[in-house]
């Protein structure tokens, strides 16, 4: 501060204030306009500067003037300069929201004209000299600066620090200098320092009805504006917390000035909103003269100014003219949506929870599209609409001249009058105010239209122009599947015709009256058949709304190919019609639902063609789901929806008819499935390598490195044979597991799959460039050829080979072990991979070459490599921990520990049980095992759960029933510890989620929150009342219901929510939830901790019932019940090799259980011996065999 003082001494005996906005980087900082801002800085609302003018004081005069040069330069500066009654501010240019200068009026002591067209404005310590263009305006300024001082002189001056909310030095980015600012009520002021300040001399000021505060570091933060973002740094934490705060309240107190929203709410309709019913709503759409909520507003806004002029009711005070209120008043949204919102499916309503998708989609329906809106008789009809417009303007009718508007009546209509020439002259000549107000809001209203933008199947009108016909034969329509082959007899020769969005057949193309005529919006879905499946060879099925099947055929291609387009086209919406260009075999809508939100299902249009499924869902561009590479598919059968998992996200179909629903579960099914022998045609990882070879190559290295003989030793031909089948039949449900999967049957399963791989890994056409590759003698060029020939592989193949690679370099990696080196591995994969005899080891030494040169060939990162071999090393030494439990083997201590000890019901040492956790255990699984051990049966409505107890902290969670344990175990402190016990609010919560139809959930809670700053900054100490919102993507706390901008916000997804609060806290009721947001900033990882308090037991179980709904997408307990997320375990086949030693009973992870639990488990008349050792003995065996 001392600086700044000194500073200040220098500069202040001048009577200039711009020498530090003369500063070169000051400047370029605040010059306005857009260029000298980054895309980046602006919000999306694009608010005209005008608008936001309009809301600062009166102005008094404005205009441009030259104000004296800084420091004695010669030439004045032409500055924007604007008065009104408490500052005089002087702009760069006019349009400028942010000025140069701002001189308090309170603090003008003098204003007099001085020669040469200037006027002296005198302060306390500095004279600030503008220049006019003229005498008349020299003397019109200093009378309005006189008059607007006078009264001010006179009154004594209130301390402007005394009425400060905050004030103190931030850093400015961009400027070398401290600023000192203070916020007074809804205003930020800048000033260059403490001084200036005291002088009411300042740089400019903010308004913060537009402002919000963003955190965005430690001492920084953004005062976000539509015109500029302002980064400011504290000088500490704790100041920035304050200034954070103090700044984020003069926003509320500028949001909350409320007249005008009262008096329009005195109309009963308008206390809520037209759109979505919300109470209180503080916006309006001023043309379209509905009054609206927050949510809708933003929508609105969205629908550009063209459409709807959307104003605050609160901030926007100079928009509301007395006309304008009175036109509010008259209206109100219930009359105004008796035309708008005239024909709303109830489906399609909005409730004030919806989301903003829902919002976006509804309020361009009813204003862009107008497509709820109750047409008017004369629709169409342009002249007649223009006539009734002319004379409904001179009566007081205005909810028929918006009806006329918005349907079309031309608002600059020629009324053939010269005296009052159009609508708006007619309206005002004859005393219709209100009428004139409303015309004059829509003078450039961009009226509704019906393009279709939107894939709404109701609202879709089928293009005119397709038009088709010519005979074709068919069968009786069915209300089944057609599942035989149907013989020509069966068919009936017709006549069909698709005109005008109808097809219909007729007996004979002489007859007038169809037999039958199927509107094409009634029609569902379009299926090809491949030729040949029915007597007549081309054939395809119609799908109808109402649950038929009708089949028609012909023998002749050309002829089918044109049906099948002419109906695709009228059938395909515009904004799904690239669907048309494809070659599919199916086509149609269904309802699906996806991502965000699982509530409402929304319409599809769905084209599959091959294993690809081409899908156009609402507001997308298009996209394609490739079956033969998702995650998981599966069909619930029972609530008819089909669930695709992909990588990042989850779409489900769901089935609103039976018939066609089942046509296209089938036909994705089918897609899904490995489509062949070639390599291309498997189920594919992401990485497109074949699931088949993933999963064998994933379990061969956690189980089979240690094997002697790995991949040389046979596995049980029939065993192999079932498990390629059920690869073959579909990969992705088939989990290996130790236990029940032998390693050298998974081993021989992966040589197989490439043994009767077609066309080989190395495609038929280059195999054999490869194998002369091998066989030549110059090594020195090898790699090079190997690498093009690499290259010329198909990706799959490639990719596959790469991985299969890389998995043989890690096996000869631990040769020492399993006795498997780089020449054994290339005599067994060298004829396997290239389809040989192995007579010659030409294919061999290509297989040795590769996995030699494996880094080179492949261009591998090594460090990657080693990574990767680090991590088997950790596998195996983890197998060897759990061998040798006795004596511990030293070398190995750091190795992590996989065992734990969970609690039963309680925390106390004779319910504890040690369970080995593998990295998939999830938090259901595991509960189980301890339940089986415990010989505890499952009971519908008991809600076993795992829960993280916080001793400490004395607060619980219960765990997801997918949560991955190890994880948990992994963050748990020594004070923590896993339990299992039932959950008891589990069946309340499911009720209230069942019940739930919300996309958010909102309400009060009393929130305090854990400072990690030892004692200082803000009172953290007492919990308040705060309004809440949380939803799937985040949770938003408010000061109150009210506030416009939330105090915080964090990720749903990152929280991790508690029972309880510690003690010490004294929190108000005992029904309070405990908040943890780990997250990771740059590197670092950030623990923040929050308390929120509930009323009522049952408010808490819904908060923590919609957390927990909102972070696993609605699946909170297992459909079927905990034990069906068990993973069944197969004993092993006592038959092959060798008849085990030991009495196996129960699975392998059970076998590993700590010596601890061995003493007093139900498994205590088990043999505890190494499964590792048994394998190995059992393989030993099999090898004498
Ligand atoms: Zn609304």
């Amino acid at each position: 501060m001392a600086d700044e003082k000194s500073r200040l001494q220098v500069s202040s005996d001048f009577c200039s204030d711009d020498e530090m906005l003369d500063d070169d980087d000051y400047h370029s900082l605040w010059q306005d306009g857009q260029d000298s801002m980054k895309g980046s800085l602006y919000l999306p609302h694009n608010m005209s500067m005008r608008e936001d003018i309009s809301q600062q004081s009166t102005v008094i005069k404005q205009g441009w003037l030259s104000k004296n040069p800084p420091q004695g330069a010669l030439y004045y500066q032409r500055r924007w300069v604007r008065l009104d009654s408490d500052y005089l501010r002087y702009f760069d240019i006019e349009k400028a929201v942010y000025s140069k200068g701002i001189i308090s009026t309170a603090f003008i002591t003098k204003v007099t004209a001085v020669g040469d067209l200037k006027l002296e404005v005198v302060t306390s310590n500095r004279t600030f000299i503008f220049k006019a263009e003229s005498e008349d305006d020299r003397n019109e300024w200093v009378n309005a600066l006189e008059e607007c001082t006078r009264g001010r002189r006179r009154s004594s001056v209130p301390s402007p620090s005394l009425m400060s909310d905050l004030q103190g030095y931030l850093e400015l980015r961009g400027l070398r200098s401290k600023l000192y600012t203070v916020i007074v009520s809804d205003k930020v002021f800048l000033y260059k320092n403490i001084d200036d300040y005291h002088i009411g001399v300042g740089i400019t000021s903010i308004e913060m009805n537009v402002g919000s505060v963003k955190e965005t570091d430690r001492r920084s933060f953004d005062l976000i504006t539509p015109y500029r973002i302002f980064s400011f740094t504290a000088e500490s934490e704790q100041l920035k917390d304050q200034w954070v705060d103090a700044m984020r309240n003069a926003i509320g107190l500028a949001l909350s000035t409320s007249e005008i929203a009262e008096r329009i709410w005195a109309e009963p309709s308008n206390s809520s909103c037209a759109d979505c019913a919300a109470p209180k709503p503080e916006w309006a759409a001023i043309n379209l003269c509905v009054v609206i909520c927050k949510r809708c507003a933003g929508e609105h806004r969205g629908l550009g100014p063209s459409i709807s002029k959307v104003r605050s009711l609160k901030m926007d005070k100079k928009v509301w003219t007395e006309e304008l209120i009175q036109v509010f008043l008259l209206l109100g949204n219930e009359r105004v949506n008796s035309f708008w919102a005239a024909n709303v499916p109830p489906s399609e309503a909005l409730t004030p929870s919806s989301c903003s998708e829902d919002r976006r989609r509804y309020i361009c329906n009813k204003y862009r599209q107008g497509k709820y809106r109750k047409y008017h008789p004369l629709y169409g009809n342009q002249q007649e609409l223009n006539d009734a417009l002319c004379i409904n303007v001179q009566c007081s009718d205005v909810l028929e001249t918006l009806s006329l508007i918005f349907c079309g009546a031309d608002v600059n209509c020629s009324t053939g009058m010269a005296s009052c020439p159009t609508p708006l002259s007619l309206a005002t000549t004859h005393s219709q105010p209100l009428q004139a107000e409303v015309i004059s809001l829509n003078l450039n209203t961009e009226l509704p239209s019906e393009i279709n933008q939107e894939m709404d199947p109701a609202h879709y009108q089928p293009s005119p122009c397709v038009s088709h016909n010519g005979f074709l034969f068919k069968i009786a329509s069915m209300a089944r599947a057609i599942t035989e082959r149907k013989n020509k007899e069966e068919f009936c020769r017709r006549w069909c015709t698709l005109n005008d969005g109808l097809f219909s057949y007729y007996d004979s193309d002489k007859n007038a009256n169809p037999n039958r005529s199927l509107k094409i919006s009634e029609i569902v879905c379009l299926a090809v058949d491949l030729p040949e499946k029915h007597g007549y060879n081309y054939t395809f099925e119609l799908y109808s709304e109402s649950e038929r099947l009708y089949l028609f055929g012909t023998s002749d291609p050309d002829s089918h190919k044109e049906w099948v387009k002419s109906i695709a086209k009228s059938l395909i919406p515009a904004a799904a019609e690239p669907l048309l260009r494809l070659n599919f075999e199916r086509i149609g809508k269904l309802k699906y639902k996806d991502g965000l939100n699982l509530q409402t299902s929304k319409v599809g249009w769905f084209a599959l063609v091959g294993s690809t499924l081409h899908a156009y869902l609402e507001s997308s561009q298009g996209e394609k789901i490739h079956l033969r590479k998702l995650n998981e598919l599966s069909i619930q059968q029972d609530n008819g929806v089909l669930v695709l998992v992909e990588k990042g996200r989850t779409l489900y179909i769901e089935g609103e008819r039976k018939l066609d629903f089942a046509g296209w579960c089938g036909a994705i099914q089918e897609a899904a499935r490995s489509g062949g022998d070639t390599l291309s045609e498997q189920q594919l990882t992401e990485t497109d390598v074949p699931v088949i070879v993933l999963s064998c190559i994933g379990f061969i290295t956690q189980y089979g490195l240690k094997s002697e003989g790995i991949y040389r030793k046979s596995g049980v031909n029939s065993r192999v044979a079932a498990l390629c089948e059920r690869f073959r039949r579909d990969a992705r449900s088939l989990c290996l597991k130790e236990g029940e999967h032998q390693v050298d049957d998974v081993s021989n399963t992966l040589k197989r799959f490439f043994r009767e791989l077609e066309d080989g890994l190395f495609t038929s056409e280059n195999a054999n460039m490869w194998l002369t590759v091998a066989a030549s003698a110059h090594e020195n060029s090898k790699i090079s050829q190997y690498k093009n020939l690499l290259n010329q592989l198909p990706h799959v193949n490639k990719a596959t080979l790469q991985a299969l690679i890389n998995h043989l370099y890690c096996v000869q990696c631990f040769s020492d072990l399993n006795q498997m080196n780089l020449h054994n591995l290339a005599i067994v994969f060298g004829p396997t991979l290239f389809q040989t005899d192995g007579k010659d080891y030409t294919a061999g030494r290509a297989i040795e070459d590769l996995i030699q040169h494996y880094i080179l060939i492949f261009e591998v990162d090594e460090q990657q490599l080693k990574k990767q071999l680090e991590e088997i090393k950790a596998i195996l030494m983890m197998h060897d921990k759990l061998n040798v439990k006795f004596p511990p083997r030293p070398e190995f201590t750091p190795a992590p520990s996989f065992i734990c000890t969970v609690y039963l019901e309680e925390k106390d040492g004779t319910i504890e049980q040690s369970v080995q956790i593998p990295g998939s255990m999830t938090a259901a699984e595991l509960t189980c095992e301890v339940l089986d051990k415990r010989n505890i049966p499952f009971k519908d409505k008991e809600y076993w759960s795992c829960w993280e107890v916080c001793d400490k902290e004395e607060m619980e969670r219960p765990l997801h029933y997918q949560e991955r344990v190890l994880a948990i175990l992994h963050s748990l402190g020594t004070d923590s510890h896993l339990l299992i016990k039932k959950h008891p609010g589990m069946d309340a919560m499911l009720v209230y989620l069942s019940a739930k139809s919300d996309a958010s959930k909102h309400g009060m809670m009393k929130f305090r929150e854990e400072r990690s700053i030892l004692g200082l900054g803000l009172p953290s100490g007492n919990f308040h009342d705060r309004y809440f919102i949380l939803s799937s993507s985040s949770l938003r706390m408010y000061k109150e219901i009210r506030s416009n901008r939330p105090e915080r916000e964090w990720p749903t997804k990152n929280l991790k929510v508690y029972i309880g609060i510690k003690k010490k806290l004294r929190a108000p009721t005992c029904w309070g939830l405990t908040v943890v947001n780990e997250s990771k900033k740059q590197e670092k990882s950030e623990r923040q901790q929050w308390y929120l308090c509930c009323d009522t037991q049952s408010e808490m179980k819904e908060w923590l019932a919609a957390f927990l709904s909102f972070q696993y997408d609605g699946d909170v307990w297992p459909q079927d019940g905990l034990q069906q997320t068990r993973v069944s375990r197969v004993l092993p086949d006592a038959r092959h090799g060798n008849v085990s030693l030991i009495p196996l009973r129960g699975s392998e992870n059970e076998m590993r259980n700590s010596v601890a639990a061995f003493s007093q488990d139900a498994l205590s008349d088990v043999l505890l011996v190494s499964p590792l050792f048994t394998c190995d003995k059992k393989s030993r065996s099999s090898t004498h065999a």
